[in-house]
């Protein structure tokens, strides 16, 4: 089954703005997937509908053959990072997974701590207090807390906002490498330089609609 299939999808919120409007996309496995588009374009829109967060105006959202609708238990596939980093100060990076992934009810062999801080590349850092992290770290763990149990489908909003090049490089490695098992990555971007250096596969958004989609090799070909 596919990762994703968005069909046609709408979002207009209470106050009459549509934010997303006839949206169609699919995601298929092993994909990093860019949605790529200016602030306002409809991204964190499109991707808590994704993560059934609100609702849909219209439109239909299958994540693995699934319908998405909002209050349906979450899939344990899916795994998520959607905003500001709900993360505990004064306890270390580790505390804070195991805390997290305490909430899931799942046992703690599930959610593959050791692979999830390899990949993360926290190194020695996850034993300190995280009020010690730096901003790329701090994002990183919040990032670590979305891939606990190695979700099929890992959904991230936004991940290099606020980080400095030489940190956007660490994450796309991570990206890339969660990638590599096989997995499937979406994230959204409003750098076209950081999607071209992360994704394999873009969506383009503009003012609630798709503009382009393709390989990222098509997208700066054709500029
Ligand atoms: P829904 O139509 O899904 O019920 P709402 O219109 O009730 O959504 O808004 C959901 C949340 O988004 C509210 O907490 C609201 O404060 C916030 N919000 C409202 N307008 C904006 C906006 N222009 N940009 C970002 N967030 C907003
Ligand atoms: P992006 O992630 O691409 O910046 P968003 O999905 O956050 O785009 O927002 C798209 C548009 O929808 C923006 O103009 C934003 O102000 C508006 N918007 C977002 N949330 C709400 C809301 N809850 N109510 C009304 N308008 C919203």
């Amino acid at each position: 089954d596919v990762p994703i299939v968005v069909t046609n999808l709408s979002k207009t919120y209470n106050n009459g703005f549509t934010a997303v409007d006839g949206v169609s996309f699919a995601v298929q496995h092993g994909q990093v997937l860019g949605l790529l588009g200016p602030n306002g374009a409809g991204k964190t829109t499109t991707l808590r509908m994704l993560m059934g967060l609100i609702t849909p105006s219209s439109g239909d959202i299958r994540v693995f053959g699934h319908r998405i609708t909002p209050g349906a238990p979450v899939l344990s596939r899916l795994g998520a990072f959607i905003e500001g980093p709900g993360l505990l100060p004064h306890l270390s990076g580790s505390d804070n997974l195991r805390l997290f992934w305490q909430a899931t009810g799942r046992p703690i062999e599930d959610a593959h701590l050791d692979e999830v801080l390899a990949i993360a590349d926290l190194g020695v850092a996850v034993d300190r207090k995280v009020r010690s992290y730096s901003q790329g770290m701090r994002q990183r763990l919040a990032i670590a807390q979305a891939m606990l149990g190695l979700p099929d489908l890992l959904v991230l909003d936004e991940p290099t906002n606020g980080l400095d090049p030489p940190q956007i490089r660490t994450m796309r490695d991570v990206l890339i490498q969660y990638a590599r098992g096989g997995r499937t990555v979406v994230v959204s971007s409003h750098l076209l330089a950081e999607v071209e250096q992360t994704c394999t596969h873009v969506v383009v958004m503009d003012r609630g609609k798709v503009i382009s989609a393709g390989t990222v090799a098509d997208l700066v070909s054709t500029g």
